[in-house]
């Protein structure tokens, strides 16, 4: 290979480079935009440059030396008639010592720091021919990647800006409506915006040619989200129509209450999604408490009188467990067989637990994540529920997606969760999905009282547990969120274990954390339940779903360090019984203001929906729906955060376009189609 292929890239390792970005053809180039832009238009007199500026100088070299202040640097000084200016280089080259000779006039660029011996000075500025003509608009800086300049980039863009026809997707009456700049002068403009451009808008994002952007991506989402819908409805699933057998009253009859009015209202809403031939995708929201198993027990009521199986998972063995033995208890009794499925069973067992979900023997089986590996098949899956399904992960999200679209026909599926999501960021953000909602609590329930106890009143504390434990209750001890690592956390647990061991040692103590292997977590999990143990000193292991009527005095040591909707998660674990119940929330002083606020929301509101506002509203819905973590839509021009009213205004066009101009939806989706997949939730 000749030695001057080295150093020019051949035109394939360019495109190799380029496919590395994700830029392969014309429109990726063209929606391939700047990250920032840097100001060449203009000089600046040294005398009105400010600290954290970038700034352009040309001015004359007064002195120039290398010297040794710490590690060995070259310093420069320029002067351009209104002032001095220092300049620094900590690595340097010959050539640059050169370039830097005394006498010389220069041009200098880079960011103007304070506060040297000199005033100003600029740290590795970029040094060129002063007089060179100045760029007459701001300079784009493009996502680049190893092997690739800015200049490569910027020439690849605007050949594939000339060879496209930036056609507008949106009807004038929507860009009218939002009054929205149009697709094309946008991209024009991002790309090489004009000298007279507002620079902090291009810089901020703010700028009418940015809008623009946020809300086609933000368009392209929502159309992309009711794609999914529209594909998933054009899906076949079994038609499962009302109880045959009456096993769903029998049912009802077993559980020994009545539903709340909010229970029946769901239960329609999922039995009549589970009467149509395709699949159900249905979200069931309802706060801690509100009573979601019974529901899914009738939905799996209804399936399983028709014959078909019904999969029961949870993102933990402790909560799996828990299902299994209310489900059997209560489907056992009236002939239904049910199975357990998890990953602690031993080999053996687990294959014959899956041989008896295979041949259809086994009707109703609960477990973990077991239950959609590989090797599980099942004989006639008609409903899969996902409790708390925001904790299970992207992957096992994913490999459930598969499962279901392997089959050919795809079970119906409801999910979950106790994090209410609020509306409009469910209407937004969870445009696939049908979501009902649980919005009462079960009669009967006593209010749970929360305190807030600074640490320094641990002792008074320990009496009242005493006491409570003497009459016939149960405590849960909830120890510290340690999130730089969980073996600092799991020692903080012993340690809290020992301690109160020593403090009152006339209770029955256990211990519960993460680390432990499942049987003896499912073991402790027993014995609390059936009050062969007084206190459970536990990591936030109990957080999701643990029912135990019986106890009603939580302690969460330093609570300060939880996040609101864990908080009300643990809270959640107690008032579960007919007797008052207490939540003492332990914290340690000072409080920063952040913390206090989360703590008052905690004291002053119990209502899952008024705390999880609260908790968007001090974390923002980036945040609040753990994008990162859940996979969610990443978007990479518009900012959930700051961009809420544009992703409503997006909603609105969506369904408007879809329901007048389907073609325009259809070109809209189709510019945007390769960030698809990153516009889908999974
Ligand atoms: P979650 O929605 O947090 O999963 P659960 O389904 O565990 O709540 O229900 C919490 C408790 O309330 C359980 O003990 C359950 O038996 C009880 N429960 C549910 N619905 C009712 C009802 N309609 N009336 C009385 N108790 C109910
Ligand atoms: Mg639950």
């Amino acid at each position: 290979m000749p030695a001057a292929s080295a150093k020019t890239a051949s035109p394939s390792a360019i495109s190799k480079k380029f496919a590395s970005l994700g830029l392969v053809q014309d429109f990726d180039f063209v929606l391939h935009l700047p990250l920032r832009y840097e100001d060449e238009t203009a000089l600046h007199r040294i005398d009105s440059l400010y600290p954290g500026q970038m700034a352009q100088v040309e001015g004359i070299v007064r002195k120039a030396q290398v010297i040794i202040r710490g590690r060995r640097q070259l310093t420069a000084t320029i002067d351009d008639g209104s002032g001095q200016l220092a300049l620094r280089w900590l690595n340097f080259y010959p050539s640059q010592i050169k370039a830097v000779e005394e006498g010389r006039l220069i041009r200098v660029r880079g960011e103007v720091r304070g506060g040297s011996f000199w005033g100003f000075e600029m740290v590795h500025p970029k040094v060129s021919r002063a007089g060179a003509p100045l760029s007459d608009s701001l300079t784009p800086v493009y996502p680049a990647t190893e092997g690739l300049n800015q200049p490569q980039i910027r020439k690849a863009v605007n050949a594939a800006l000339a060879r496209v026809r930036l056609d507008d997707t949106l009807p004038v009456a929507v860009q009218h409506k939002y009054q929205l700049a149009s697709f094309a002068e946008s991209i024009q403009l991002l790309h090489n915006p004009p000298k007279q451009a507002d620079t902090l808008a291009l810089i901020e994002k703010t700028h009418p040619a940015w809008e623009r952007i946020k809300f086609d991506e933000l368009l392209a989402q929502q159309l992309a989200m009711s794609l999914a819908r529209a594909t998933r409805e054009s899906k076949k699933a079994y038609a499962i129509q009302g109880g045959a057998s009456g096993l769903m009253q029998r049912l009802l009859d077993q559980v020994g209450f009545t539903l709340t009015a909010a229970q029946e209202r769901v239960c329609q809403e999922i039995l009549a999604d589970m009467q149509r031939p395709f699949p159900m995708q249905r979200l069931l929201q309802g706060d801690v408490g509100s009573g979601k198993t019974v529901v899914a027990a009738i939905a799996a009521a209804q399936a399983i009188d028709q014959g078909f199986q019904v999969a029961i998972m949870a993102p933990t063995e402790i909560l799996a467990e828990q299902h299994f033995k209310k489900m059997s208890a209560w489907f056992e009794p009236l002939g239904v067989r049910s199975g357990w499925l998890a990953g602690s069973l031993t080999p053996k067992k687990k294959q014959q637990a899956a041989a008896l979900v295979a041949d259809g023997t086994t009707q109703l089986v609960v477990g973990t994540q077991a239950l959609i590996q590989q090797h599980v098949t099942f004989a006639k899956l008609g409903l899969m529920v996902v409790d708390e399904q925001h904790r299970f992960g992207v992957g096992q999200r994913l490999s459930l997606a598969r499962k279901g679209e392997q089959e050919t026909v795809a079970p119906h599926q409801l999910s979950m969760s106790a994090t209410p999501i609020p509306r409009t960021l469910a209407m937004t953000f969870f445009a696939d999905l049908d979501v009902s909602v649980i919005d009462t609590l079960p009669p009967g329930r006593t209010p749970v009282i929360t305190k807030l106890f600074a640490d320094s009143r641990r002792d008074e504390l320990l009496a009242h547990v005493d006491t409570v434990i003497r009459q016939g209750r149960q405590v849960y001890w909830v120890c510290p969120l340690v999130e730089e690592s969980e073996a600092l956390q799991l020692q903080t647990a012993t340690d809290t274990f020992n301690r109160l061991q020593q403090e009152l040692p006339q209770l029955r103590i256990g211990l519960l954390h993460g680390r432990l292997p499942t049987q003896e977590k499912t073991a402790i999990m027993s014995a609390f339940h059936e009050h062969a143990l007084d206190l459970l000193v536990a990591t936030t292991v109990i957080e999701v779903g643990v029912d135990v009527p019986n106890a009603s005095l939580m302690i969460i040591e330093h609570a300060e360090r939880f996040g609101l909707a864990q908080l009300h998660q643990l809270r959640g674990r107690v008032g579960r019984g007919q007797n008052e119940s207490l939540c003492v929330l332990l914290y340690q002083t000072p409080l920063s203001s952040v913390a206090t606020a989360r703590l008052k929301a905690m004291y002053e509101t119990q209502d899952g929906f008024e705390i999880a506002r609260r908790d968007l509203e001090q974390r923002g819905p980036g945040e609040f729906l753990g994008m990162r973590q859940s996979g969610m839509a990443l978007l990479r021009f518009a900012d959930i955060d700051l961009d809420a009213p544009i992703a409503e205004q997006a909603r609105e066009t969506a369904q408007w376009l879809q329901a007048t101009h389907p073609e325009a939806a259809a070109a809209h989706l189709q510019r945007w189609a390769r960030q698809r997949a990153d516009l889908l939730r999974i």
